[in-house]
C-alpha cells in the first residue's frame, strides 16, 4: 500500500516529533558511515581542544574498539552530559556560521556516535577527572576517574545498535587502512601535534601503525618535516615546493615530479584552509596540470594546501565537512 492509497482510505499520515534517540541515529547515518568517520570526528575534537598529543587505538578495523586520547583543554564535569547532547557545542554561538575556525561546530559527532555504540567519555579539566558512560538511551551520572589533563573517548561495538550498517563495512584490513588514511590526512594538517595509531586486534599492547612526533618550527618547516615523515624522504627529494599567491588564494606544499608517480591516485592530499578535503574539482585540476608530462595510467603524488578568505568557502556543503 503506498502513501496515496493510504490517504484514500482515510488513514491520514500523522506528523510526529522524532525521539532524541531516533534523531541521533539518523544524524549518525550521515556523519558516521564507518569506523574511520568516527575517528575523524574524535581526532578533530582533540585538535579543536588544542591537544599537542593525540593517541588513537583501534581493534578489528575499529569495529570493536576505537579509543582517542588527547592532552587538550578537557571537559568540565558539569559539561560532560551536555557534550553528548545533540546540537550542543562550545565552538560557535550560532550567530556567525561563516567565520568558522574549528573543525567541529554542529555538536553532532558525540551524540551520533553514542547513539550507535557504547561510548565512555573520560575527561579532566583542572584537578579532577570524571567519566560518563552512554549505553543505548541511558547516560550514567559522572563518576570519578583517573586521567591526565585532557580527554579520552572510548567507543566499543560501533553500529551494535544498527546491525544493517555493520553489513556495509569492509574487511577489518580495509577499515584499518581507511583509519590510517584519516590519521595521515589530519596529521599532515596539524604538523605541530604528535600522533600515534595503534592496532590491538592481536592482543597485548598491539602494533603501532603510525608514530609521528610533534614537529617544531614555523609552519613551513614543520609541514615539510611532517610531509617527509608521512610520504617518505623519497617523496620530498622528488618533489618541488609550491608557494604561490593569486587573486587572494595561496597555494603551498609539495608536488611530486612526474617521474615519481603512482599507479593509483592514492597519495594525493589536499587541504583547504587547513581542513583535509576530497574534491573532484581539485583532483581534476591536478590531472589537467600533469596531463602533458604523465601517462594516463600514472598518478602524481602531492600534498597541497590551499588557503582562501573564509567568506569564499562554505563548510556547510557536506555533512562530514570534507
Ligand atoms: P562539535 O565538535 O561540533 O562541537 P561534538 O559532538 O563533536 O560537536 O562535541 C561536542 C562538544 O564536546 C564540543 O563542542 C566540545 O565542547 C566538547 N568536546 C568533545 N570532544 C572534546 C575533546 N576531545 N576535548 C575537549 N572538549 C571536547
Ligand atoms: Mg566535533
Amino acid at each position: 500500500m503506498n502513501a496515496l492509497d493510504r490517504n484514500m482510505m482515510g488513514e491520514r499520515p500523522q506528523i510526529r516529533r522524532l525521539s532524541e534517540a531516533a534523531a541521533n541515529r539518523i544524524a549518525a547515518g550521515e556523519v558516521i558511515e564507518r569506523p574511520s568517520s568516527a575517528i575523524k570526528e574524535l581526532v578533530e575534537n582533540a585538535i579543536d581542544a588544542g591537544a599537542s598529543q593525540i593517541d588513537v587505538t583501534v581493534a578489528d578495523g575499529g569495529k570493536t574498539l576505537i579509543q582517542v586520547s588527547d592532552n587538550g583543554c578537557g571537559i568540565a564535569k558539569r559539561d560532560l552530559a551536555l557534550a553528548l547532547e545533540r546540537h550542543a557545542t562550545s565552538k560557535i554561538d550560532g550567530q556567525d556560521l561563516v567565520n568558522i575556525h574549528t573543525f567541529g561546530f554542529r555538536g553532532e559527532a558525540l551524540p551520533s556516535i553514542a547513539s550507535v555504540a557504547r561510548l565512555t567519555l573520560t575527561s579532566r579539566m583542572g584537578a579532577e577527572a570524571w567519566l560518563v558512560e552512554a549505553r543505548a538511551r541511558a547516560l550514567s551520572a559522572p563518576r570519578p576517574a583517573a586521567h591526565g589533563q585532557g580527554t579520552t573517548v572510548e567507543v566499543r561495538d560501533l553500529f551494535c545498535a544498527t546491525p544493517a550498517r555493520l553489513k556495509f563495512l569492509k574487511t577489518d584490513r580495509a577499515e584499518t587502512q581507511a583509519i590510517h588514511d584519516v590519521i595521515r590526512r589530519l596529521a599532515l594538517a596539524e604538523p605541530g601535534t604528535g600522533f600515534t595509531l595503534r592496532d590491538t586486534s592481536s592482543g597485548g599492547t598491539g602494533r603501532y601503525l603510525a608514530r609521528l612526533a610533534a614537529e617544531s618550527g614555523d609552519l613551513f618547516d614543520s609541514r615539510a618535516a611532517r610531509i617527509a615523515q608521512i610520504l617518505g624522504q623519497d617523496f620530498s627529494q622528488n618533489a618541488v615546493a609550491i608557494d604561490v599567491e593569486r587573486e587572494g588564494l595561496h597555494l603551498g606544499g609539495l608536488a611530486g615530479l612526474p617521474t615519481y608517480s603512482r599507479g593509483a591516485a592514492v597519495a594525493q592530499y589536499f587541504f583547504v584552509n587547513g581542513r583535509p578535503v576530497r574534491d573532484k574539482l581539485l583532483s581534476g585540476a591536478l590531472r589537467a596540470a600533469y596531463m602533458d608530462v604523465m601517462p594516463r595510467d600514472r598518478h602524481p603524488v602531492v600534498a597541497l594546501f590551499l588557503n582562501c578568505p573564509v567568506d569564499r568557502l562554505d563548510v556547510n556543503v557536506h555533512p562530514a565537512k570534507t
